[in-house]
């Protein structure tokens, strides 16, 4: 499996009230944890600007807007 260089996270801004996306940078990666349903990554342990990090992305069922 490639490890990416880059990650395109997803977070809940509760001002807007809508999905944010964010490109967070890779320096380390340590796995990924697949949704149960789709079997598609939902999170990435990664270390970033150097700390290590839980980043979450939308994997193939949170379709959800
Ligand atoms: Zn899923």
């Amino acid at each position: 499996m490639d490890t990416p260089k880059e990650i395109n996270s997803v977070y809940w801004n509760s001002k807007k009230k809508l999905w944010e996306y964010e490109i967070v940078p890779v320096e380390e990666y340590h796995g990924s944890v697949d949704c149960q349903y789709c079997n598609k990554p939902m999170s990435h342990n990664i270390k970033t600007k150097g700390e290590f990090k839980v980043v979450y992305v939308k994997c193939g069922c949170s379709r959800t807007s």
